[in-house]
């Protein structure tokens, strides 16, 4: 061994690794992927397990597509390659976070499997929790929060998921909550009830 290698692996050994970063936070990490449509209610639901995981003592960080955008990734737009990027750099974010013993709580429209698959391959499957916020497009067209669904029905917006933009449905999400359905509570209680047995050290 070179006395590079050598001095890299002695600066290696020193890096606190994720199980002593959990014991200190008495908690396991995890990274928590809400995915769905503009409007379904992904924001909404982190802000919500977020606010209770901390009541009980977690600690945690959100991760969200319009803070990403205009920080990290703002040198990335909506193209198929792009949007593969943002999720590549989201991912590997994450990561840091994970490594770091802290929960990960995401929120990107991540529209296809493929895109879904890159964060997984990048995270772990195991360490990943896919929670698919599901809304009809009507639904979330009508809520229109940040009136984005006018726009790109008006065409100012191209590449929009659900209008001329392609979202697939998770096959097997961990957790799916149906917005249209239950309540914001109800919604936010049934990703808790899934998350915590997974979150308690
Ligand atoms: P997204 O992050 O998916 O684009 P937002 O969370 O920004 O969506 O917006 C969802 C909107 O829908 C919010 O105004 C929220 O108050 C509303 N809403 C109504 N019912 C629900 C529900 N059960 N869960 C989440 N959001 C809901």
């Amino acid at each position: 061994m070179s006395k590079t290698d050598n001095n890299i692996h002695t600066v290696f050994n020193r890096i606190l690794r994720r199980p002593e970063k959990e014991k200190l936070l008495n908690q396991r990490s995890k990274v928590i992927w809400l995915t769905g449509l503009s409007g379904s209610g992904k924001t909404t639901i982190a802000q919500h397990v977020e606010q209770e995981l901390n009541k009980q003592g977690f600690l945690t960080q959100i991760l969200d597509g319009d803070n990403i955008r205009s920080g990290i990734n703002n040198n990335l737009g909506f193209s198929v390659e792009d949007r593969e990027e943002n999720i590549r750099r989201i991912a590997e974010v994450s990561k840091l976070f994970l490594n770091c013993g802290i929960i990960c709580i995401n929120s990107f429209i991540s529209p296809t499997e493929d895109i879904r698959q890159i964060a997984i391959d990048i995270i772990g499957r195991e360490n990943f929790i896919e929670v698919f916020v599901n809304a009809p497009i009507e639904v979330c067209e009508k809520r229109d929060v940040k009136g984005l669904y006018k726009r790109a029905r008006k065409g100012e917006i191209l590449n929009f998921t659900g209008i001329d933009s392609p979202f697939d449905a998770p096959e097997k999400p961990d957790i799916e909550v149906k917005t249209d359905v239950l309540t914001i509570e109800q919604a936010t209680q049934k990703c808790l009830d899934y998350i915590l047995p997974l979150i308690r050290y």
